[in-house]
């Protein structure tokens, strides 16, 4: 009985050392160069008001605008107008999918975006999708057979070509510009946690950046569940469309096979975008 009862009080003693004092004691973790930027960019965002966003825009405004910055900002050396179609993605597409494209005179957007009573009406992170769609349509590695080299190098592109039009006085852009940053840096740091096998830190981390956000916790939360029996597929996603942007965005400038494609390799300088990243506050 008397070593039962020694079992039992090393038993709790364990449990409030492992409970309560060592949490304490330890230092808790170093935020990781991704977290870093993203608490760094979400910062310029809490300063920001959230612009007004007409959703309608998505189907002509905006493409108008936008398409001359592809060249500008030469991703491509051939003026590129193509048209937006926007088309209800069925079962769980519709969540998942923000638009997709064959790389023609033409694009497809979640019509979510445009539909009054849904949650992704007149978001403005919608722009992002829009921008990220048509530079898919100038061709070359922006339409790479290899979707790793595809999607990287359209992300980059899209950076650029929001930070082009922030800089040229567009304040949606730029609003939109420093989501898809942050966006782009908490998913490297998402893919640095499923890989070090410390979703708990990340949920941590995330809690800086959303405090108290209980439904976007929510969310999360869910997609995390989703994709439980894919890890493979979504360690690829976060892979192509965040962690080799942020790290290629380091460098301020990428390689691609520029359209139309020769199969050499130009060099796209991120002028605008290293320019709005060190005169951030
Ligand atoms: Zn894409």
């Amino acid at each position: 009985m008397k070593r039962g009862a020694a079992l039992v009080a090393l038993f709790l003693a364990s449990f409030f050392a492992v409970g309560f004092v060592l949490p304490v004691f330890l230092p808790s973790k170093p935020y990781s160069q991704a977290e870093q930027f993203a608490l760094r960019i979400d910062k310029a965002l809490d300063a920001l008001e959230e612009p007004e966003f007409e959703a309608f825009d998505l189907a002509l405004a905006w493409p108008l605008e936008i398409a001359p910055y592809l060249q500008y900002e030469r991703l491509t050396v051939q003026p590129v107008n193509p048209a937006v179609v926007f088309e209800p993605f069925p079962g769980d597409r519709h969540a998942h999918i923000a638009g997709y494209t064959f790389c023609g005179n033409e694009f497809f957007l979640n019509l979510r975006y445009i539909n009054w009573i849904s949650s992704w009406y007149n978001d403005v992170s919608s722009l992002a999708t829009l921008v990220h769609e048509m530079v898919h349509t100038a061709g070359g590695d922006f339409c790479a057979w290899n979707s790793e080299i595809a999607e990287s190098r359209t992300q980059l592109g899209t950076l650029e070509v929001l930070a082009g039009m922030a800089n040229h006085g567009n304040v949606v852009a730029y609003y939109a510009l420093l989501d898809e940053l942050r966006e782009i840096a908490m998913n490297t740091a998402l893919l640095e946690a499923l890989q070090s096998n410390d979703l708990d830190g990340y949920r941590e981390f995330r809690e800086q950046i959303f405090p108290g956000d209980k439904m976007r916790a929510a969310r999360f939360e869910k997609s995390m569940r989703y994709w439980a029996g894919e890890m493979i597929t979504l360690k690829q996603i976060l892979k192509k469309y965040s962690a080799v942007v942020f790290e290629d965005l380091q460098d301020g400038k990428f390689k691609a096979d520029l359209p139309p494609g020769d199969g050499d390799q130009d060099t796209v300088f991120m002028d605008d975008l290293m320019y709005i990243l060190e005169n951030l506050s």
